[in-house]
This record gives C-alpha cells, sequence and structure tokens, in this order.
C-alpha cells in the first residue's frame, strides 16, 4: 500500500497545531511547530481570516487523517466502511482507525511514532496471537494477544521501549506487559479514550456531500 514519505512537520503547521507525528522529536526545542507556528510556504504567515464552513470541515479531515498517516484513498474507505454499519458513524469510524494494527503498536508503545510503528509491522517484528502478521492496516479485536517477536528485541528500534512503556498513558482499551513485550486487546476503544482534539461531526459533514 502507497504511502507518504514526505516531510511531516509541514502538516502542523498548515493545521496550526501540533499533530506529534515525529515521536520524541515533537517534545524537544526542534520541534518547527514550536519555532515557526505559522502555515509554510512564501505567504504561510499572511493566511489569515475566517474560514468558510467547508475548509474548516476539510481541515478536521485532514488532521485526523494526517495523524494515523493514511493516503486519501484508505482515509475514505475506512470511513465508508463505518458508514454502513449500525451505530454512530464517528464512533465506528475512530474504533477502526485505532485497532489499525500499526496504531496498536504505537499506543502500546512498541514504537516512537506510528510512521515507526508501521515499519515494525513491515518488518515483520510483530506477532497477533503468535502469528507473524505484517499488514499495517489489519483490524486488531477484542482478546488479541500483540507481541515484539522474541529475535526481533535484539534491533535497535526497541532499545528504548522499556523507557516507553513507562512514560506512554495507558489506556483503558488494552494491558501491556513491558518485561514481555505484549500487550492484549481488552475492550472495544471508546472515542474518549483516543483524545484527538476535532469535531467529529465535521468530518461526518464532508463525507456525507
Ligand atoms: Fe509536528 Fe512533531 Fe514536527 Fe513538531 S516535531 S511540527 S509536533 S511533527
Amino acid at each position: 500500500m502507497a504511502r507518504y514519505i514526505g516531510p511531516v512537520c509541514r502538516f502542523c503547521r498548515t493545521e496550526g497545531t501540533k499533530l506529534y507525528l515525529k515521536g520524541d522529536r515533537c517534545n524537544t526545542e526542534k520541534c518547527s511547530f514550536d519555532r515557526r507556528n505559522y502555515a509554510p510556504g512564501m505567504h504561510g504567515k499572511a493566511l489569515k481570516g475566517k474560514a468558510s464552513e467547508f475548509k474548516q470541515q476539510l481541515r478536521e479531515k485532514q488532521k485526523v487523517k494526517r495523524v494515523y498517516g493514511l493516503l486519501e484513498g484508505q482515509f475514505r474507505l475506512t470511513f465508508k466502511r463505518a458508514a454502513v454499519q449500525r451505530g454512530v458513524t464517528s464512533e465506528l469510524f475512530f474504533r477502526a482507525l485505532e485497532t489499525r494494527l500499526d496504531n496498536v503498536v504505537y499506543r502500546m508503545g512498541f514504537a516512537r511514532s506510528r510512521t515507526e510503528a508501521r515499519q515494525v509491522v513491515r518488518h515483520n517484528h510483530v506477532l497477533v496471537n503468535g502469528k507473524r502478521l505484517n499488514i499495517p492496516s489489519a483490524s486488531v479485536k477484542v482478546g488479541d494477544v500483540v507481541s515484539i517477536k522474541p529475535s526481533s528485541l535484539q534491533s535497535p528500534i526497541f532499545a528504548s521501549a522499556q523507557e516507553l512503556f513507562a512514560r506512554r498513558s495507558q489506556l483503558g482499551w488494552f494491558q501491556v506487559d513491558g518485561a514481555k513485550y505484549t500487550g492484549k486487546v481488552v475492550a472495544e476503544p471508546k472515542r474518549e479514550d483516543i483524545q484527538l482534539p476535532v469535531t467529529d461531526r465535521m468530518i461526518v459533514e464532508f463525507y456525507s456531500k
């Protein structure tokens, strides 16, 4: 599946908020958004004024898309699948995004960013219920056990994992055993667990046109 490999700090500057796309770097003085808090490009500083309703909806959608690191096609498809299910579309949509394997690996503290988590999955470091799974978009269900392959633990990627476990805020829908590099999904993620400051309604309206 194609993925964006260009610079990402410009996304934070475009959205006017920190999206935390680069792991530890986001909390240092190297953060581009902290140093240049305006949109990128020659006219970035001049881009002010009230946004139209469409633009507000577009920006909310783009924020979520950037946070999860998806391209438009994948993102739209995830929304469409959520929209045809019974229930609150925005809840189902965020649940589908949160339960992607790459996101679960990131949430459990096995990677510093979702980009790194995707790489960890792609490079065959992850087991789900004891079996190798290298598809970042695979959906993880309640009861699934996600772990790092024991032979992969020598990789430098996991050198800081123990420290990450300690720092990462634990969410209610999974339990992690840091010493064993294992986590279990114990519930469906709820919207309030996700702590993403976007207006869900605007994303639903954007795709409902
Ligand atoms: Fe955004 Fe992180 Fe880059 Fe700062 S360092 S601009 S928070 S991606």
